[in-house]
């Protein structure tokens, strides 16, 4: 929901990115209110999942010039764990398994080091079985789930909605899901966008990173931008994501702004 006077959660001016001496991004801006909910589209390779990674603080990503400002305050300077502690989520286009961590345990953890941010009592075992066990249903997983390491053998559906049950025990201000609907069938892909819809209010974002619009039908976004060679080149409301769907990318080739300066 697009409120004029929301606060600005995530203000990204001017970013450039690189990794591996490879530049990536190359002078991107953002703007993200409480209420509101951006897609970020774009074609493979357009820099989608390394603005998400910049976000999260990943350290393969070096920031070369420009600002991110969370709340205000330089998300740069931060560690990746304050970064999360502070309310910035991200779901992995990839998420990892992690072997020998209890998926409980881990949720667990986890949920108490964000409680404890934002001035929750920290939760024992019990009364996060509680809690957990009431989220679950957000994202419709079997409890067995809680059982098992994290993420281990779980499939490409079961990743994704564990994905979202992390973030709904989270509480996240700002939630990054980077692809979130690749792999997933279209039950699944209505399970996860349900949830997503059920989490987002009025004091929170969300930023949906996605190739295709078949998510778009099931959540509207406030704004769809589009990258390109790591900037957005364009932005609109949801028509533009169904403009997408008909036209392609290929408009992108022929715009001449878009065309780096060599
Ligand atoms: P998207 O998510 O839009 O598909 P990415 O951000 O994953 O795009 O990638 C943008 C470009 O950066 C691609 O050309 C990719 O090969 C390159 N890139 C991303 N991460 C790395 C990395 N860790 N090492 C080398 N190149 C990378
Ligand atoms: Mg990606």
């Amino acid at each position: 929901m697009i409120r004029p006077e929301a606060q600005t959660l995530l203000e990204i001016s001017d970013l450039h990115a690189h990794v591996e001496d490879q530049p990536i991004l190359k002078g991107l801006n953002l703007k993200v209110k409480a209420g509101e909910i951006h897609a970020v589209m774009g074609r493979n390779g357009s820099g989608k999942s390394t603005l998400s990674k910049v976000i999260a603080g990943h350290p393969a990503y070096t920031v070369c010039k420009g600002q991110v400002l969370f709340q205000g305050e330089n998300l740069l300077e931060m560690e990746p764990e304050i970064r999360a502690r502070i309310g910035i989520f991200l779901g992995f286009q990839y998420p990892i398994e992690i072997p020998g961590v209890s998926n409980l345990e881990f949720l667990r953890v986890a949920t108490n080091a964000r409680r404890e941010q934002i001035g929750k009592e920290e939760l024992d075992t019990f009364d996060f079985e509680d809690l957990v066990n009431e989220r679950l249903k957000v994202v419709q997983m079997d409890p067995s789930f809680l059982e098992r390491s994290v993420n281990e053998g779980f499939s490409g559906g079961e990743k994704k909605r564990n994905e979202i049950l992390q973030m709904a025990l989270l509480e996240p201000t700002i939630a990054i899901l980077d692809e979130t609907d690749s792999g997933l069938d279209i039950d699944a892909l209505r399970i996860v966008a349900k949830g997503v819809n059920q989490l987002a209010n009025e004091d929170n974002a969300t930023l949906l990173i996605t190739h295709y619009q078949r998510l778009l039908n099931e959540i509207t976004p406030d704004y769809v931008h589009v990258m390109a060679g790591g900037k957005i080149v364009r932005t609109g409301g949801s028509e533009l994501a169904i403009e997408l769907e008909r036209s392609g990318y290929e408009w992108i080739d022929s715009d001449k702004n878009n065309q780096e300066v060599k």
